[in-house]
């Protein structure tokens, strides 16, 4: 095993031999092992605090430990926490109630990861594209986006183009077209009498805060709605707060048929994913097709729930967005400083380091030592999604941070 700061302590050592020794390494974690959270900040095994500047990719939008959602879930650990959905509860109905109002449309399907959400959406448009548009049995196609990350199960791996991501796990699920993403005429080309679904993300988060050309979500709105194809957003990475709006969707006034939600649906407590849309198409789902042992339990719901009335207020959106144009606003001055480019959308960003420099993985070791979390992607960007908690303040230091890391690169 191989560390690589000098800062490493015996007992941060320590945790971290214990997982590079029984967990598999499919990740490679930044050496700090964390062992609590208040907010937007965390403490290591030696009580040093660090921001995060990461908020588990968005799973963590309201901040560790958020009183309120702490409340709701200890509430209910008291009470029930699983009974199975060949049982009703009294959590699961008053959470897919508010979250459809939240989204504006009328049914929710819960279930728990992301990649579940996403394999949902993709069973739902199919089953729509047969049951109701007519499509030939088995000759269903969706279109997808290059450089799209939609999660790690095998179907959606075989419409991924990241080589990392599908090397050795085929034979690959057919049925799927890419098309570049933010090209609307590629992506009408693209569709045929067998097409039922397009299917991206509004604001590419894996592929480094990719935001497509303004036109573009309400050109595919537009194009799909003339073809009878559904539009799934997937939501996952994007929506609930943290691009200054409840879905990115909404930042062009764009309504998708199919929302895809996950990570801050579970306030960072436990995985709670749901596929939200109108009756016409989520309706097309009957008794046995589909199903889930843990989807819509008790706990998920009343933590679900709790996020839902987050939400509700707006509070937190217009936090995201006033906090987000104080980041970009910070960030945009370190272009020409080691900074190739800047992208986002609310308290969301991408930035481009300039590879001759550093690489992204080194900028955040570098953050590290000084007490910023971040987590690099593509081999020369970092991305920025702090918890929307998180005071300007600590956000003004965190970009302070990364100009002293850049200034100390450069020599
Ligand atoms: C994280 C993510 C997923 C997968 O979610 P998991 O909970 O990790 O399965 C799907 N789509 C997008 C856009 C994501 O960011």
């Amino acid at each position: 095993m191989t560390l690589s700061t000098t800062s490493t302590t015996p007992r941060q050592f320590a945790a971290i031999v214990l997982e590079e020794e029984h967990a598999a390494h499919n990740y490679h974690p930044l050496p700090v092992v964390v062992a609590s959270g208040d907010g937007a900040w965390v403490t290591d095994v030696d009580g040093r605090r660090y921001l995060d500047c990461l908020a588990a990719y968005s799973a963590v939008n309201f901040g560790h430990s958020n009183p309120v959602l702490l409340d709701a879930a200890r509430a209910q650990l008291g009470r029930i926490t699983l009974t199975s959905r060949a049982f009703h509860n009294d959590q699961l109905g008053p959470f897919v109630t508010e979250l459809a109002t939240l989204a504006g449309k009328d049914m929710v399907l819960p279930m728990n990861t992301g990649a579940e959400a996403v394999e949902s959406g993709i069973k739902v448009a199919r089953a729509w594209g047969y049951r109701v548009k007519g499509v030939a049995p088995d000759a269903a196609n969706i279109i997808v986006m290059a450089g799209n990350f939609h999660g790690r199960t095998t179907t959606i791996i075989s419409f991924s183009d990241d080589e990392e991501a599908r090397a050795d796990f085929g034979p690959f699920t057919p049925g799927f077209r890419t098309v570049p993403y933010g090209d609307a005429a590629a992506l009408e080309a693209a569709i045929d009498e067998n097409t039922v679904a397009v299917l991206l993300e509004p604001i590419q988060g894996e592929a480094g805060i990719i935001v497509p050309p303004a036109g573009f979500l309400p050109a595919v709105r537009e194009i799909t709605a003339r073809h009878n194809v559904l539009f799934i957003a997937d939501e996952i990475q994007s929506g609930l707060g943290r691009t200054g709006a409840t879905f990115a969707c909404d930042l062009v006034g764009v309504v998708p048929d199919l929302y895809l939600l996950g990570k801050a649906l579970g306030g960072g407590i436990v995985p709670v994913s749901a596929v939200v849309g109108n009756r016409d198409v989520l309706g097309v789902l009957e008794p046995g097709q589909h199903g889930s042992t843990f989807g819509g339990n008790p706990l998920a719901a009343a933590v679900g729930l709790a996020v839902v009335r987050l939400l509700a207020t707006g509070e937190m959106q217009e936090r995201a967005g006033l906090l987000g144009e104080r980041l970009q606003a910070g960030l945009s001055e370190l272009i020409g400083h080691g900074v190739l480019a800047v992208r986002g959308a609310g308290l969301w960003a991408g930035i481009d380091i300039d590879p001759a420099l550093a690489s992204g993985r080194a900028v955040c070791e570098s953050l590290m030592e000084r007490g910023v979390l971040a987590k690099d992607t593509h081999g020369s960007t970092i991305r920025l999604a702090p918890p929307i908690v998180v005071s300007g303040d600590d956000l003004d230091w965190a970009v302070e941070q990364l100009r002293a890391v850049l200034e100390e690169l450069a020599g």
